[in-house]
């Protein structure tokens, strides 16, 4: 990555770095000579950045040309040493990182092109009509996605104008004159394109690489195939970026690593104070933490021990930024499990090359960590351990919190019928299913078996209802497949909330509760707990 293209650019840079380091110098000790070489390297960074809209870092070089020239005017004594030490440091810090990463103009943010986690995905399938199109449509529709089905080359222009799709979903025999090559670069500016095809032919694979498609799936294409292969990889990472979570003091500092970061479709995370990181993490649950090593109240490695105390938080990798070169502080921090050690100011290539590496690396771990191994989804203990969390957050915040409890109807029928295997695969449909419907900041996890338990945060009773209806529905309509056979497959749910419960136990309990009941009044349907409940039924019959 390049920030700028000119010349101007790489002098700008070298000049931030010879600053930092004849500043460093001066830091541990003042010297009249140091401090005039530094001021002529300020005011030459001046010159380069002379009418380039970069007004943050022209501020700044003022300021720092303006504290030396006032130093150098005053005797050697003053300011006191530990007062000049605290400015420099400071100011040294800004000017050199902003001089290596203010851009010479504000590019488009990478999300504005990207997918969104949130609300229904516009997916343009281009395909020849046929039932089969048809019939992908309706099952993508069921997952949550808008589809729109084109079949002239024209009319996938025009839609492209009209607005950007998450993904564009192509049917190719690869003929050199099919008009989606033609299209291929327009889309890929836009949103991925993956292509499905009859052929499976290297030769195919190869053109499909080359058009740069994202993905390459067989035809006839299946939808729960698509939607996996959106929501892996990149492409996965387009619809839920990388999070990283930026702890630093100095605010003009951290939104500079957020935009490079942003810039490269890493949802990034301010946090200016140290006391306000624990909870941050649990609620923005970053893939890393890029953590500034000197802060006034808590410094990077007190920081990193509390976090590494906390057992669910422990596995998260943090990376300090600082601007300590000595390695054997940097060795230490290793051995208290920092992960690694950028030093300021750093490159934005370094930056976005470590930060997204590991982040990547890190949430793929984690996932075999706290995800159960079929569905991908949260597994019972850790659905436990954010429950309670969740819990006492939203009961700290007067905030609603929902709690569904989900089992598939008459499941054993589905083994006894299909296979094992078959039930298998109806239980990733639903993992997709639900993950794909619900919002990201909602826990689902597989409770055991045939049963989910889905926490839904900020959620009263009578919007969770509302909400898992409509999933009910949508759910009953997908195509299980079993070979050649098909079926549906409905489940149940049971409903509690802050509102009724006091604590995670009686959450639980209320929700099975009313699970039971669900089954008990005929399956396929939910019931909801409210305070004057009769439990009509419970435990007479059902699973
Ligand atoms: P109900 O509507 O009352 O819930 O009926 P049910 O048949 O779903 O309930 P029951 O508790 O009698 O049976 C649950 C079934 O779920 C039995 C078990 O074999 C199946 N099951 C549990 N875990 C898995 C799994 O991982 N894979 C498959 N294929 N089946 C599973
Ligand atoms: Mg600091
Ligand atoms: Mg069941
Ligand atoms: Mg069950």
């Amino acid at each position: 990555m390049k920030l700028g293209s000119n010349a101007n650019f790489s002098a700008r840079e070298h000049a931030a770095r010879e600053i930092d380091r004849i500043g460093h110098m001066l830091v541990t000790r003042w010297d009249r000579s140091l401090a005039t070489h530094l001021l002529s390297l300020v005011s030459n960074l001046e010159r380069y950045i002379l009418g380039e809209n970069v007004t943050q870092l022209t501020a700044e070089c003022g300021q720092l040309r303006e504290l030396l020239q006032q130093w150098l005017l005053q005797n050697d004594s003053s300011p006191d040493e530990s007062d000049r030490y605290g400015q420099l440091r400071h100011h040294l810090g800004i000017v050199s990182q902003l001089g290596m990463m203010e851009t010479l103009q504000t590019l488009p943010d990478h999300d504005a092109n990207g997918l969104s986690a949130q609300g229904p995905h516009l997916i343009y399938l281009w395909m020849p009509p046929s039932e089969k199109a048809h019939n992908l449509a309706e099952q993508l529709s069921c997952y949550g996605f808008l589809v729109r089905t084109m079949h002239q080359a024209s009319k996938l222009a025009q839609a492209l104008q009209e607005a950007t799709p998450a993904a564009v979903v192509a049917y190719t025999e690869f003929s050199p004159t099919d008009p989606i090559f033609a299209l291929a670069d327009t889309i890929r500016g836009l949103c991925p394109l993956l292509f499905s095809s009859p052929r499976y032919d290297f030769e195919a694979r190869v053109q499909a690489v080359r058009s740069g498609a994202s993905g390459f799936l067989a035809w006839p294409l299946l939808a729960h195939e698509l939607i996996d292969s959106l929501s892996f990889g990149d492409l996965g990472e387009k619809r839920d970026p990388l999070r990283v979570m930026i702890v630093e003091d100095m605010a003009s500092l951290a939104g500079l690593y957020a935009n490079v970061l942003n810039r490269h479709g890493v949802d990034a995370l301010q946090v200016t104070e140290p006391a306000r990181v624990l909870d941050s993490i649990v609620q923005f649950r970053p893939d890393l933490i890029l953590m500034d090593m000197y802060m006034p109240e808590c410094n990077g490695m007190e920081l990193a021990q509390i976090i590494r105390q906390q057992r669910l938080l422990d596995g998260i990798p943090i990376l300090f930024l600082s601007v300590e070169k000595r390695q054997s502080i940097q060795l230490d921090t290793l051995t208290l499990g920092i992960d690694g050690f950028l030093t300021k100011p750093v490159a934005p290539d370094e930056l976005v090359v470590t930060v997204i590496n590991r982040a990547r690396r890190y949430r793929k771990l984690r996932s075999y960590m706290i995800n159960d191994s079929l569905t991908g989804l949260l597994n019972h203990s850790h659905l436990y351990a954010q429950l309670e969390y969740e819990v006492l957050r939203a009961k700290r915040d007067g905030r609603a919190l929902s709690l569904v409890m989900l089992d598939l109807d008459h499941f054993k029928t589905i083994n006894d019928t299909y296979g094992h295997p078959a039930g298998d695969e109806v239980l990733v449909n639903l993992a997709r299913f639900l993950k794909e419907r619900l919002r990201r900041s909602d826990l689902i996890s597989r409770y055991g078996g045939e049963e989910f338990a889905i926490v839904l945060p900020g959620t009263q009773t009578k919007d969770a209802v509302r909400i898992m209806d409509a999933l009910r529905q949508a759910f009953a309509q997908i195509e299980q497949r079993s070979g050649q056979q098909t079926f549906c497959q409905t489940f149940s749910v049971g409903v509690s909330s802050l509102a009724s419960a006091t604590d995670t136990t009686q959450l639980v309990q209320q929700a099975d509760d009313m699970l039971y009941l669900a089954k008990n009044r005929g399956r396929n349907r939910i019931e909801a707990y409210t305070p004057e409940q009769t439990l009509a039924g419970r435990g007479t019959s059902g699973s």
